[in-house]
């Protein structure tokens, strides 16, 4: 529909033809509307007892998941107020790495409260006004739910279970997992805190065993250029090369008029006695263990197989640029430039084969700076779930030890702080006060589908959560094998870092308040 204006008379059109417009209650309904569409998305695969979703995109290509981010990335979303929604479980991932089911959900059902307020004719400005208070509250109130204890391994551990249960870890126990991802974020902590960014997580399908493994060092798709290299070199000088191994091919094609058989021969020999010299130079060098970019001529590498050198050839350039990185080597572009103090050090390179697959491991010493959590599983779906699950898992153990704060998960934490926001809200004037009550209702979500997702009755588990709150227990409804019970969450380990429900609220308060101020939506064609 054209807008148009009458001015003197004549109708002005401001806006093409083709564009769309949807002003007052209608724009507001049809945001919400999405924006609740994209929460519901995503409501069943929160918690322990979360689904997992399946998503084939246009090229056929499977992803299964529970993740609340990827889910989100992968449905192809396009209406403009939905789309705000996944940039909320985006910047949630960015942050603090987990919570972006949590996130997505209060957001949708902050939504759905401001819908029903708006029919109230409770005015947009006032519903922001009020759930901006109503957040500040929960900030405060997330910090009384905060541990009073340590925050040691025992501690991240939990929280590194908690993040992964009801994640598909193939087999492999949440709890073992756990030790792992303590472990390695433990390692990459120094006086200045958790370098994350050192931690990667590598996937290797593989039909035997399930196993993870903690590498203290990087680990890449890389095959050594001769069978008979050794496997494993220790105390390893490593030249990083970004040089062609081989005879140096000229740009014309010569061609020699031999006339004699000697002729030949002394052809072959100066083609010998090149080759032979790259061999040379590289075993003289000192380096045993070779990285390079480019091309290994066959005689070389079986030269320098007997010289017990472990070679690489056609290492991709981000490989070489990691190997660089963790083993303080600097990348030579032409053989007579290198130099001893050009060779990076690690206690230990190996080359591994699995089955289709041969892994060079590039461990200890410099390297182990980097540390890579080795992760093996049956299928392919199996191996990508399990990656992001680790993923979360690092990174919430990581915020807990940053920020040295963890509070009750299972829903305790919102039961707590939708109470202080109702209590607060007594206090409040006007229809103000409604909006921030309506605020601590969205946060009932989280306990609600918890119990939903477990098949409890939404309604009787929030009464019981609420009754234990206000005998002054944490409460909140956990989920222990079989058996589904409400209680203190800290006694079952059930924990998640502060940071994670901090930002899941104010990422999500955001989202909700600005789709609900928007009442004019103009689309070009
Ligand atoms: P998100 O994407 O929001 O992280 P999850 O599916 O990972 O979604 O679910 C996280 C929620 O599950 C948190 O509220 C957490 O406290 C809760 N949770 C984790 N483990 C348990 C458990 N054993 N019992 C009950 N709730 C749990
Ligand atoms: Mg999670």
């Amino acid at each position: 529909m054209a807008q148009q204006r009458r001015m003197g008379g004549q109708p002005m059109f401001i806006l093409s033809e083709d564009s769309q417009r949807t002003q007052g209650r209608d724009a507001q309904s049809s945001n919400i509307m999405a924006g609740k569409a994209v929460a519901e998305a995503v409501r069943t695969t929160l918690g322990p007892r979360g689904m997992d979703k399946m998503l084939v995109d246009s090229g056929g290509e499977v992803v299964i998941t529970n993740d609340g981010a990827t889910i989100l990335n992968e449905m192809d979303i396009e209406h403009p107020a939905a789309q705000m929604l996944v940039e909320v479980a985006d910047s949630q991932e960015e942050e603090v790495g987990d919570g972006t089911t949590t996130a997505a959900v209060i957001a949708g059902n902050l939504l759905a409260e401001a819908e029903d307020l708006i029919e109230q004719d409770v005015h947009a400005t006032t519903i922001v006004e009020g759930y901006h208070e109503a957040a500040e509250i929960a900030l405060e109130a997330i910090a009384e739910q905060v541990s009073q204890d340590a925050v040691d391994d025992d501690v991240l551990k939990q929280v590194a279970e908690s993040s992964m249960t009801g994640k598909g870890t193939g087999g492999l126990t949440a709890e073992s997992l756990a030790e792992t991802v303590v472990e390695a974020i433990r390692h990459v902590e120094d006086d200045e805190g958790v370098h994350r960014d050192n931690v990667t997580v590598h996937t290797q399908i593989g039909a035997s065993s399930n196993a993870t493994e903690l590498v203290p060092g990087i680990v890449i798709d890389e095959e050594a250029a001769h069978d008979a290299m050794p496997k494993e070199v220790e105390d390893a000088s490593i030249a990083v090369l970004d040089v062609e191994l081989g005879v140096r091919t000229g740009d014309i094609d010569a061609e020699y008029a031999i006339d004699s058989i000697d002729q030949l021969n002394q052809a072959i020999d100066a083609e010998e006695s090149e080759v032979r010299g790259y061999a040379e130079t590289l075993a003289e060098s000192g380096a045993d263990v070779v990285f390079t970019t480019d091309d290994v001529d066959e005689r070389i590498s079986s030269f320098l197989a007997k010289e017990g050198v472990l070679v690489f050839d056609n290492v991709g350039s981000s490989d070489a640029r990691q190997i660089v990185s963790a083993t303080g080597a600097n990348r030579v572009g032409a053989l007579e430039d290198l130099e001893e103090s050009d060779f990076g050090a690690a206690d230990r390179v190996r080359s591994q084969n699995y089955g289709d697959d041969d892994l060079a491991f590039v461990e200890g010493g410099a390297a182990a700076e980097a540390v890579t959590v080795f992760v093996r599983g049956g299928t392919e779906h199996v191996v990508d779930e399990l990656e992001r699950a680790i993923g979360d898992a690092l990174d919430v153990v990581s915020t807990a030890l940053d920020s040295g704060e963890v509070v009750p998960g299972a829903g305790a934490t919102e039961i707590a702080v939708a109470d202080k926001i109702r209590s607060a809200a007594a206090g409040i004037e006007g229809r103000k006060q409604l909006a921030v009550t309506s605020f601590a209702d969205a946060l009932d979500v989280v306990p609600r589908t918890l119990a939903t997702n477990t098949g409890q009755d939404p309604i009787d588990t929030l009464v019981d959560l609420r009754a234990a709150h206000e005998g002054g227990e944490r409460a909140g409804l956990i989920t222990d094998g079989e058996t589904v019970t409400i209680d203190d969450p800290f006694e079952y380990g059930v924990v998640d870092p502060a940071d994670v429900k901090r930002e899941a609220i104010q990422s999500a308060t955001e989202a909700a308040t600005m789709i609900v101020r928007i009442d004019d939506v103009i689309a070009a064609e």
